[in-house]
């Protein structure tokens, strides 16, 4: 596989984290030419995703900088490769967090592309020719077409960005629960953020009961008039925690910062499990007895594959589902971060790419 940068000769403006204040700032730099599998693609919208944040300030320790973030992103195909089968110029099409994988392992194979171990993320990733792969917060991406899916027609490509992080990733566990076409569970939901109201919205337009489990009162209302929650429970309040005690068949938990997991695995009843998506950067405590004396599962999972982020996406196109976004101008990334890291953002920010001015735009 081994290749030189040779072909990365496309100028491209976009924004980047140079260290771990994750203070954002305009960044030139040179994309591939489009290769025969590839597409390019002129982003208009790119959500921000608390992985960026986490990402931008190195949270996890994994960040190789200058950092493009970005992996919700929305755009129009402007170039297709000769081999790049399904798509063509003027196409609507997203791209999420995977930009390769080997293609050849049994997860590649029964499109589980986010289990390969080979993977490449569309950025912070080591790409096959050496380069360093930059995401969404730019003006174009080359991308491999087998990582490219089509927003439905009828969403409006703002509002859909965010589907491709946030969307798949609450997605694929109710789905792999087989909570997609089997109405009638009470499932909850921790923490409603980008990932949270996502769930809230699936998990209503699936037919279940939707319990929000929330450090924010204030939260409260808007969960159940605007996205449909059944219940709301504030983690802090034990006598809510009691009442709630044993409810629950399904527990998704999308918190971003450390918390306990105790009141949470009680929610659950006998045999239920708690799927974990949020990524701390601190080790979460795993207490034993609430497994033991329930019986409880507790398991996480990364995004979806490509195969089932085109089959959400063709759920939302039926069900006119988009995420609740406050759109951004790129000269107010910064701000849109620090918002973000206060838990102020109902639900997510995107970035209206399509009509930043170029590099001077911050
Ligand atoms: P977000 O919009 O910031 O939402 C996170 C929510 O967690 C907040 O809205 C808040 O909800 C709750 N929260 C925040 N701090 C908390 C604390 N200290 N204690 C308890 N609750 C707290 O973030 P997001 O974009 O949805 O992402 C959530 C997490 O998922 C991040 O860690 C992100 O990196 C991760 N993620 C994972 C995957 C994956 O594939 N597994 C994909 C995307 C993102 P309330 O106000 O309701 O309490
Ligand atoms: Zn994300």
């Amino acid at each position: 596989m081994a290749q030189t940068t040779s072909n990365h000769t496309q100028t491209v403006s976009g924004w980047a984290a140079h260290d771990s204040s994750g203070k954002i700032t305009p960044y030139t730099f040179k994309r591939r030419e489009n290769g025969v599998t590839d597409v390019t693609i002129k982003i208009l919208y790119c959500g921000i995703c608390h992985s960026d944040l986490h990402y931008a300030k190195d949270d996890w320790g994994i960040t190789m900088y200058p950092i493009v973030p970005g992996h919700e992103i929305t755009g129009i195909i402007t170039k297709v490769g000769s081999d790049a089968k399904g798509f063509k110029e003027g196409d609507r099409v997203g791209v999420g967090c995977l930009a390769a994988s080997c293609l050849d392992c049994k997860y590649c194979n029964t499109d589980q592309e986010n289990y390969c171990e080979n993977l490449k993320f569309v950025y912070n990733s080591i790409f096959w020719d050496g380069s360093i792969t930059y995401g969404g917060y730019s003006q174009m991406l080359v991308v491999d077409y087998r990582y490219v899916v089509h927003i439905p027609e009828n969403l409006p490509m703002d509002a859909a960005a965010p589907l491709l992080c946030a969307g798949i990733t609450v997605f694929n566990p109710l789905k792999d629960h087989n909570l997609v076409s089997s109405p009638g569970k009470k499932i909850g939901v921790v923490g409603l953020g980008g990932l949270g109201h996502m769930a809230v919205k699936f998990g209503k337009a699936f037919g279940h009961h939707v319990t929000v489990i929330s450090t924010s009162p204030s939260k409260e209302a808007e969960a159940k008039q605007r996205l449909g929650a059944d219940d709301f429970i504030i983690s802090t309040n034990p006598d809510q925690l009691q009442a709630a005690r044993r409810s629950l068949d399904f527990v998704l938990d999308t918190v971003s910062a450390d918390h306990a997991l105790l009141p949470i695995l009680e929610l659950l009843k006998v045999n239920g499990t708690l799927f974990i998506v949020g990524a701390p950067d601190k080790p979460l405590q795993l207490p034993a007895f609430p497994l033991i004396f329930g019986k409880r599962s507790i398991k996480g999972g990364i995004i979806g594959g490509i195969k089932e982020t085109q089959e959400m996406l063709n759920v939302c196109g039926k069900h006119n589902i988009t995420c609740d976004i406050e759109l951004i101008k790129a000269n107010t990334i910064n701000e849109a971060f620090e918002r973000l890291a206060k838990n102020d953002v109902r639900y997510r920010f995107v970035i209206d790419i399509a009509n930043a001015a170029l590099t001077q735009d911050i």
